[in-house]
């Protein structure tokens, strides 16, 4: 029995957007309540991402969102943000799968890649018709992908590549890879790779038993001698400063993201306390403790918000640093999670069951706080940032 959201907003937060942005804001939570929430747990329980709803989130411009030009949307980053927080809102496996389309794959082709690539691919993976993956992590090198062993070696005008990748998001359901390696006649350098996944030597396996992103599909990848042609390399990545560039592109919408997430479980925990009775036929939400915990969440949620609108202020001004994404990415899921919990708790029993979304979205913030930098891994960009030290 899971209740209808109200919408979460502490502090008259709306007053601060424009309203194209409460537009796309709004435009994505009705897409979101029509569509994924009446589908939701079923994809969840059975493991299966609903990829039904892809046509209808490329013609609503949710794919390269604050990408210009080649059918994109052109939104603002605050813009892009929020439909962001709507997504994950529903669920954050459908977000991961948006966030990789748009920021690991479009990103770096609109970045980094030749007037060719950008006039054939962009225009596709906009509307969805055609789906990408981001291969970085490899099942030796998570946090430290400098340290990859994929390797590009020249043959005549072609590449001949050959690695491993792991835990990569929309792996075995992807048109086309973004390969990160190292190449061997450049010194090593890691440059990336545009790889159609139906070349031969390319092949993707999914990652079963995930307790987490269950709505989200999770591979493996293996490249046993793909050869590509040299046009496939995105002539503009240099060094490992690249990839890490599109991750700056996605970490900046999961922080908005993981706001998605605790909103859903604080107006669940909210509108269930309100009905859930005990002692003297009272609501639970009379009794000091569980206002406390509702307190809390409010509390993070708003400041999580005026942060992430800052950072996205100066994203849209060009003037964020990486360390800025990083702050609002660790303190936001941090807070999502924890908000998880504490709603969780409120709903005694049942939160336990996916009557309620809860117990999805904690297990789902588990993945999101280990990947695209772990929570510690951006304490060390932080820590970085203010001592002028790398503890890594
Ligand atoms: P490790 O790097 O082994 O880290 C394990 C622990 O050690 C963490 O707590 C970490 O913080 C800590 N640690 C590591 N180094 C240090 C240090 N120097 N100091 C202190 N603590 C440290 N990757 C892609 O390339 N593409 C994708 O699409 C993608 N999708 C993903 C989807 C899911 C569901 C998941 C779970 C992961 C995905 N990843 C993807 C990979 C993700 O980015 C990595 O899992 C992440 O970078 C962490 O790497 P790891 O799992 O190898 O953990």
């Amino acid at each position: 029995m899971a209740f209808k959201f109200k919408g979460v907003d502490f502090i008259q937060f709306d007053g601060l957007l424009s309203d194209d942005e409460r537009l796309a804001r709004d435009t994505a939570r009705q897409f979101i309540e029509d569509n994924l929430i009446p589908i939701i747990e079923d994809c969840n329980r059975e493991g299966r991402f609903p990829r039904e709803l892809v046509p209808e989130m490329g013609r609503l411009g949710f794919f390269g969102a604050n990408l210009h030009g080649y059918g994109c949307a052109g939104m603002s980053n605050v813009e892009y943000g929020l439909v962001t927080q709507e997504l994950e809102r529903g669920d954050s496996g459908v977000r991961s799968f948006v966030s990789v389309q748009s920021a690991l794959v479009m990103y770096p082709i609109y970045t980094f890649g030749s007037d060719e690539q950008k006039d054939h691919w962009l225009p596709l993976l906009a509307t969805g018709e055609k789906l990408g993956c981001f291969g970085l992590t490899e099942p030796g090198y998570g946090s430290n992908p400098g340290g990859m062993t994929t390797r590009a070696v020249k043959s005549g005008d072609d590449y001949i590549l050959n690695g491993e990748k792991m835990w990569i998001t929309s792996g075995s359901i992807a048109d086309i890879a973004v390969i990160w390696a190292k190449v061997s006649d450049q010194n090593d350098q890691v440059r990336g790779f545009l790889v159609e996944t139906d070349r031969p030597g390319f092949s993707a396996y999914d990652v079963h038993g995930k307790w987490s992103l269950r709505a989200s599909v999770t591979s493996g990848l293996s490249l046993q001698d793909v050869r590509i042609p040299g046009k496939n390399l995105m002539s503009g990545t240099g060094g490992l400063k690249s990839p890490l560039m599109c991750l700056n592109q996605a970490r900046y919408g999961i922080a908005w993201g993981a706001i998605g997430a605790a909103m859903a479980c604080y107006d669940t925990a909210l509108q269930y306390s309100l009905l859930r009775k005990q002692f003297r036929d009272e609501p639970i939400a009379s009794h000091q403790l569980v206002q406390e915990k509702l307190t809390w969440m409010i509390s993070e949620i708003t400041k999580a918000q005026l942060l992430v609108l800052q950072v996205g202020r100066l994203k849209d001004a060009g003037k964020v640093e990486h360390q800025h994404i990083s702050m609002a990415k660790r303190n936001n899921v941090w807070m999502a999670l924890e908000c998880a919990r504490l709603a969780r708790d409120i709903l005694g029993g049942n939160g336990i069951t996916d009557d309620y979304p809860i117990m999805r979205h904690m297990m789902n913030l588990e993945s999101v706080k280990t990947y695209e930098g772990t929570h510690d891994i951006h304490t060390l960009i932080i820590g970085q940032s203010v001592t002028g030290i790398p503890a890594y």
